[in-house]
């Protein structure tokens, strides 16, 4: 597979010109930003399924958070960091939140760059449907 690299000067590399969220890190795609680090970006999701709903991407393209964590080079810590600092500026971390990677089909995956949803302003049921 060729990875398709989004890089903070908006340039990437376009193997991949498909991926829906290297066009968000490439600021191809509009979308509504909430907090940007150097190696990953939040956004909010575009159908909210609670009053907080934030989208964290690393800006390079992994297919899922699996092979995210297989780089092993720090930016899974980063990108759960940034998604605590999410719900922080949400003011959603005292009362809860869940930070959510659908990982494959039968999980409901349906954008192939790794994300984690956080949720959260609202009280959660479980188990997840
Ligand atoms: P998943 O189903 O876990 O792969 O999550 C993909 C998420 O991306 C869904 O919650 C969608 O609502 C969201 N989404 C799809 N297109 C966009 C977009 N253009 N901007 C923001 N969020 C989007
Ligand atoms: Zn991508």
């Amino acid at each position: 597979m060729v990875l398709h690299r989004a890089l903070p000067g908006g340039h990437y590399d376009r193997d991949v010109p498909d991926c829906l969220f290297c066009g968000i890190a490439a600021g191809d795609v509009p979308a509504t930003k909430v907090l940007v680090s150097e190696r990953t970006i939040a956004f909010r999701d575009i159908s909210p399924q609670a009053p907080t709903h934030v989208l964290v991407i690393p800006r390079e393209h992994f297919p899922d958070v699996a092979s995210l964590a297989g780089a092993n080079d720090g930016l899974l810590d980063e990108l759960i960091g940034q998604a605590h600092r999410v719900a922080v500026a949400e003011g959603i971390d005292g009362n809860g939140y869940r930070i959510v990677f659908n990982t494959g089909l039968e999980a409901g995956q349906t954008v192939a760059h790794a994300h984690a949803h956080v949720l959260g302003g609202r009280r959660m049921t479980w188990p997840p449907g």
